[in-house]
């Protein structure tokens, strides 16, 4: 296979998992037949035995060209070959049982050296009375891929090395060694890895100041310099020579102590990176050499246990830190010369090779069992010239039973043990804008997901449990099944990837089902009846079919016992944009200038729609607060509708259901809203840890996300804040349109004290990562969330409501079915603006600080002077000033801090009792009165 499948599996663990492979077919007589085709195959190429190969040609075949094949493929000095059977099709033109077209694996081994072929076989026995006695014989073979260069790497028994103040560095990255011992692995290209034994030094520097406050979070310091004991190096063996130099490592006596803690080290490590599981071909552990400037060290550290560096230069962070004991990143960057190529930003679809274009999904679901069955077909084009293999992201609990192309007839595929992962092999590498339809079909156990992204569970408004009383009796909540972002239910692009899509879900007939699209037409209908596991009793069973003409990032199916409660055509208030004035030229008749007066008024604008429809289900005893959402629901779409210029789909349904803890999910065209199972004398509503005044929440920050998250997307993990901060602010407007003023300023009181409090876990541009280490997930909804919608708010009263809200439109329009990044942004804001924001952008969302302000008032005959001072770094921060006048009469101003010294003045109406700063909350900054 190809070089992208060498990059992929330098950390991956690959498993062939064929279909139809039984243990029964062992004693099928056409079965044995084969196997022993195949036996005579890796004979004749164990003993290197040409005539053999001729032999099992076929009269028919071209035996010069056999013969290149053999001589071509078979590499002199094998020591062992195995051979596998991995798909087997009937042979185009032949009867039954008269030709197949086989594809087999051949690994074959050269001393320490190891290559994988896949080729084609082409087999047919002559037909007869006797069939089953007559040899198969190849009409044709091809080879499809491979891949050379495997290593079965084994650390030296006979050369061991004194260290004298070995230096091995790699970015921002020194292991120093004053004495020790060092032991190497060699391949004929040279030493690719080494084992220190000692008392060394680890130092790791990461440039990057956010990575540094992420370290330390770890360490406890901004640069880790700590004391380890042995190490396992991976380097490509063109580099080792060159950093190896003068008189670093010294030949010695064996010592068969120190050798086997060497052993010991070396086994333990050389499994984790750039390794291969071969399974069926080879039970050992075969190695890839590191490229050039790539570098991987198992360090053991005496503090920090086992911590594994690496640089990657495949990817967009090539520079990363890990903690093996936690599975916790501590720090992944782009390194310098990674910036240099690639630029500042990245966006995730730049590293996969193709674009699903459409989804057409049709799988039956047994609740019963947890069981999933169906087949899922892929429209994509491809990305990058000559790709040889597609990866497929796919749960790896469901079970494969075919990959088959329109274009390409079936082909082989592996699954990648621990990795959500489906290889595809296609047989020839296909051009770019390739166009292919693949079909997968698959069964298996799924497990409902967590709920995560597009999502919001009771917490993130201030990071508490629903602090139940453990007296009062619960009552289960109703079953639901999600299946979302989160578990790979169908096979899909390993990035969430803008797509349509057609949904099919069959269920028991006492399920229904909500999906990312619009029920179509005849849905739902009655399905074939299943038989039961394990009674004679058969399933009614019903199918939900559902279109999403408009692209989505990811498909979201929920599966529970519910009720359809209502549906509205909500009207909008969309002021649809002008159409262009006709082109009169040439339209001679009055009918003719009607006629084209009436296309341009007809020309929609993009995007907009007058109507959309809302649809409400909901679990049995969530009917009367699901009777409520819909009025809610039909408010909060409006009013997203006229911020954005646009409701990014036909329709949306609410599905209401129940759940210990209140929260909600939002694939596109849905959302679902946790509800707590009725509990007796116990209402969550008053929980403390929802926002108090503010009961439609949860609703309104799930909606929000049809626009941002699902219509706007993100270009990687570091800029899910345009999705959730986006969410949580329209939420915040919604509050105040609904709640009014105190009911908002509470909202934003509360976004300040996390993004204060929690600001020093690192920026808000760190995304999932927030928290992490610590294992912390309040951190990433104090700061991805909260402070987020308060960066936002701050933005909007720096550049003022019209610049703000054009801006929100010209963002939205422009990132529409798009994936966003803060740059986009921040563009879309300076323009509409007219303002640079950089710096704004710079210190709330790539930075962490949170200014200190102090502030001094004086009065001067009818103004107010305000006078704010900040240290440090300068923040763009407006602060609210309230005046209190002696006759209770209030005013606010704001002043736009942005410098070290800012000086602001205001007319006053009366004689002042008080001045407040920052009494709306709307100031993410520590305020002090000098
Ligand atoms: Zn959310």
């Amino acid at each position: 296979m190809l070089a992208r499948l060498l990059i992929l599996w330098l950390v991956f663990r690959a498993v062939p998992a064929f279909a139809g492979q039984g243990p029964l077919r062992a004693l099928d007589p056409e079965e044995l037949s084969i196997q022993n085709f195949l036996q005579a195959v890796e004979t004749a190429i164990s003993t290197l035995d040409r005539q053999r190969w001729l032999d099992l040609q076929s009269s028919a075949a071209d035996r010069d060209q056999a013969a290149e094949f053999f001589y071509a493929m078979v590499p002199q000095g094998i020591t062992r070959v195995v051979v596998k059977e991995r798909d087997r099709a009937a042979l185009q033109g032949t009867l039954p049982g008269e030709g197949y077209r086989l594809i087999v694996e051949v690994f074959m081994e050269t001393g320490a050296r190891g290559r994988i072929a896949t080729w084609h076989l082409d087999i047919r026995r002559p037909r007869g009375e006797d069939l089953g006695r007559q040899p198969w014989r190849i009409v044709a073979e091809e080879r499809l891929a491979s891949i050379e260069g495997l290593h079965r790497l084994s650390l030296q028994p006979d050369k061991q090395f004194a260290v004298k103040n070995l230096v091995l560095r790699a970015v921002d990255f020194e292991l120093r060694m004053p004495e020790g011992e060092a032991f190497v692995a060699e391949t004929p290209e040279g030493v690719t890895a080494m084992v220190l034994l000692g008392e060394g030094t680890m130092v790791f520097r990461p440039m990057p100041k956010e990575e540094r406050g992420q370290l330390k979070l770890f360490a406890g310091s901004e640069s880790l310099e700590t004391p380890f004991t042995s190490a396992f190096v991976r380097i490509s063996p063109f580099e080792m020579e060159q950093r190896i130099t003068g008189d670093m490592l010294q030949l010695v006596a064996l010592d068969a102590r120190a050798y086997r803690r060497g052993l010991s080290v070396f086994e333990d490590s050389v499994s984790k990176s750039y390794n291969l599981d071969l399974s069926d071909l080879s039970r050992e552990v075969w190695s890839l050499l590191p490229q050039p400037g790539d570098f991987v060290a198992e360090v053991k550290t005496r503090r920090f246990d086992d911590l594994t560096y690496a640089r990657s230069s495949g990817e967009a962070e090539d520079v990363t830190m890990f903690h093996r004991g936690r599975k916790r990143n501590i720090c992944a960057y782009a390194s310098e010369q990674k910036l240099a190529s690639r630029g500042r930003f990245y966006d995730e679809d730049d590293s996969v090779d193709y674009d699903v274009l459409d989804y057409d999904v049709d799988a039956s679901f047994y609740p019963d069992r947890d069981w999933m069955e169906g087949k899922t077909r892929m429209k994509i084009r491809v990305n990058t010239n000559g790709i040889g293999v597609l990866t497929l992201r796919f749960a790896d609990s469901m079970n494969v039973s075919s990959v088959m192309s329109d274009e390409l007839g079936r082909l082989l595929f592996l699954r990648v043990r621990n990795q959500n992962s489906v290889l595809v092999n296609l047989p020839t590498p296909v051009a770019r804008d390739f166009p292919m339809s693949i079909t997968v079909n698959y069964s298996g156990r799924l497990i409902r997901q967590n709920i995560l992204d597009e999502s919001v569970s009771l917490g993130s408004a201030d990071g508490q449990r629903n602090a139940q009383p453990d007296d009062i009796p619960t009552v289960p909540a109703e079953p639901k099944w999600l299946f979302s972002n989160r578990n790979y239910w169908y096979p899909q692009n390993q990035v969430t990837d803008f797509a349509t899509a057609r949904i099919r879900i069959t269920v028991p007939t006492d399920y229904r089902v909500i999906a990312s699209g619009i029920t179509e037409a005849g849905s739902p209908a009655a399905a074939p009846a299943a038989p039961s596991e394990g009674s004679t009793r058969v399933i009614a069973r019903t199918s939900y079919s559902f279109v999403a003409p408009q692209p989505v990032r990811y498909l979201g199916v929920l599966i529970s016992r519910m009720v359809t409660v209502d549906a509205a055509t909500v009207a909008l208030d969309i002021v649809p944009a002008k159409a262009p004035a006709p082109d009169m030229r040439g339209a001679d008749t009055l009918a003719q200038q009607i006629m084209r007066l009436n296309a341009a008024v007809l020309i929609p604008p993009v995007g907009a729609r007058n109507t959309v429809v809302l649809n409400v289900e909901a679990n049995r005893r969530q009917e009367s607060r699901a009777r409520e959402a819909l009025g809610t629901g039909a408010d909060i779409i409006r009013l997203y509708a006229r911020l954005t210029g646009d409701v990014p789909y036909d329709s949306i349904t609410l599905a209401m259901v129940e759940d210990e803890v209140p929260g909600g999910h939002a694939p596109g065209y849905f959302a679902m809203l946790n509800n707590p199972p009725p509990v007796a004398g116990f209402n969550w509503r008053n929980d403390p840890a929802s926002f108090q005044g503010f009961p439609e929440f949860f609703i309104a920050h799930e909606l929000a996300h049809q626009w941002f998250g699902q219509a706007v997307g993100w270009k990687n993990y570091h800029e899910q804040w345009l999705s959730e901060g986006f969410a949580q602010y329209f939420a915040a407007l919604y509050a105040k349109e609904k709640r009014g003023e105190p009911a908002f300023r509470e909202i934003l009181r509360q976004f300040r004290k996390w993004a204060i409090e929690d600001s020093d876990q690192g920026p808000v541009y760190l995304g999932y990562r927030l928290g992490h280490i610590k294992g912390e997930s309040r951190t990433f909804r104090a700061l991805v969330y909260n402070k987020g919608a308060a960066v936002l708010h701050m933005l909007r009263r720096e550049i003022g409501d019209e610049a703000f809200f054009g801006g929100i439109k010209k963002f939205y329009a422009e990132n529409r079915f798009k994936k966003a990044s803060t740059d986009d942004l921040r563009r879309a804001m300076e323009l509409a603006s007219g303002r640079d924001l950089s710096r704004f952008f710079e210190r709330w969302i790539y930075d962490n600080g949170i200014p200190s302000l102090r502030y001094s008032t004086a009065v001067e005959g009818q103004q107010l002077v305000v006078r704010f001072e900040q240290d440090g770094d300068v923040y763009d921060v407006p602060v609210t000033v309230a005046v209190t006048y002696a006759d209770g009469k209030t005013a606010e101003f704001i002043v736009a801090v942005n410098d070290s010294a800012t000086e602001a003045r205001f007319p006053l109406t009366g004689v002042i009792r008080s001045i407040d700063a920052n009494p709306d909350g709307a100031a993410v900054a520590i305020i002090e009165k000098k």
